[in-house]
């Protein structure tokens, strides 16, 4: 016998589950791409992009998904032979650093290990070490989508000036936006990218560069026709937005999408909803972790992401529970990115829950009661009173 027939949960960290009015948006014949309610919608969506990011600054779309936005930005900033620093938390700042070395630029990373975020001081220190500025960008993610951590933008922001560096400060905030507070204009990042699978709720496909008058200043003349981000942030004629023809549906997901952000609230509203339900796993967490090996991967919750969670549950039962609430419960949990070790070489003594986007108080104490029962029937090792902590989260006592 399964119970798992019924409405499921992908809480993987990305793709987020899409909200049914995101889809019935997209339920449409194709719409004119020449003139039209598309052309309008496009032009009035763009600030409304902006806003999302916190950014007055310019707005490129590629029909891309994550990895296609790192390119994007690198293309436009870095030539063959600049230099990049790489501030690596997990894993995916060393994928842009990656994207970056095959693009012929100088890649200096700078590791933090898997349990802690940047330290600025390290960063500091680097870039007065840079003596002739030979590092044109800094690059870090907001939040490491494998650990989970939180990095402090405004803290390394401050290490960059504090240094006196001029190098650019670049950003991934692909996992964050819309989940973690982030304020790239007063936080003085002057290069963001994101996509629209994650927080923003629609389905994958849409990349996004938000870029300041500084970094555009700094743009190289090697970037290749498709990648330039100067026609898409600023076209004369609608096509040069997307290099060619849009990306029709997408785009109407993604306008019913900040359509949805809007009446929650603002993007404000939005963060504040993602801080309690984060709360909800880490309350739980902290309970198991009572009376067993269970424990989130970031130990102090001033460095914890409110997107995705990466927690320790030991004795290799990571793949155990993940295959326990799927077939039992309609609940897919996601797989351990990067944390696997000599002694445990697949990962499995790490989950991750993505909390991300389209996603409420029922889904998460739902997902957390499912992984209580799975607990239970695998007898893993965890304390009690799990559930009762994330309700009171939710209740707010
Ligand atoms: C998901 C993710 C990416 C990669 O995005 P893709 O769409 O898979 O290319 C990059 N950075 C972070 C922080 C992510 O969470």
């Amino acid at each position: 016998m399964s119970l798992n027939h019924g409405r499921t949960y992908l809480a993987i960290p990305g793709p987020s589950v899409s909200p049914e009015r995101v889809l019935n948006a997209m339920h449409v014949s194709a719409p004119n791409i020449y003139e039209g309610a598309l052309v309008d919608m496009v032009h009035a969506m763009v600030p409304d992009l902006k806003s999302v990011a916190r950014t007055t600054g310019h707005a490129a779309i590629y029909i891309a998904n994550g990895h296609g936005a790192w390119e994007a930005a690198a293309m436009n900033l870095l030539a063959p032979g600049d230099k990049a620093l790489v501030l690596s938390t997990g894993r995916f700042a060393a994928l842009w650093g990656m994207i970056c070395s095959r693009l012929g630029v100088e890649v200096e990373v700078i590791e933090f290990g898997r349990h802690a975020p940047v330290d600025p001081a390290v960063v500091e220190e680097t870039l007065r070490a840079d003596t002739d500025h030979r590092i044109k960008a800094v690059l870090c993610v907001h939040v490491d989508t494998a650990t989970s951590v939180l990095n402090d933008v405004p803290a390394i922001r401050a290490a960059i000036d504090a240094a006196g560096h001029p190098a650019l400060f670049m950003v991934d905030c692909i996992a964050s936006l819309g989940c973690d507070r982030f304020e790239m204009d007063a936080w003085g990042v002057d290069v963001m990218v994101a996509a629209s699978q994650k927080g923003l709720m629609t389905p994958p496909g849409l990349g996004f560069v938000f870029f300041n008058d500084k970094a555009r200043a700094a743009s190289v003349s090697s970037v290749s026709y498709y990648w330039d981000w100067g026609p898409r942030s600023a076209p004369d004629f609608f096509y040069q937005f997307f290099g060619g023809t849009a990306p029709t549906h997408r785009l109407l997901g993604l306008r019913e999408a900040l359509d949805m952000i809007g009446e929650e609230g603002g993007i404000e509203a939005v963060w504040i909803r993602h801080d309690s339900l984060a709360r909800a796993v880490w309350a739980a967490v902290a309970a198991w972790g009572q009376g067993g090996e269970m424990a989130m991967n970031i130990a102090d919750p001033a460095e914890r992401s409110r997107a995705v969670s990466a927690i320790r549950i030991g004795g290799g039962n990571g793949l155990r529970l993940r295959r326990w609430v799927e077939a039992n419960a309609g609940l897919t949990l996601g797989i351990s990115l990067g944390m696997n070790t000599e002694a445990d070489p697949n990962g499995d003594d790490y989950f991750r829950i993505g909390h991300m986007g389209h996603v409420n108080a029922h889904m998460v104490l739902g997902a957390l009661a499912t992984i209580e029962a799975g607990l239970a029937a695998l007898d893993i090792p965890h304390g009690p009173g799990a559930i009762d902590a994330a309700a009171r989260v939710i209740a707010g006592r």
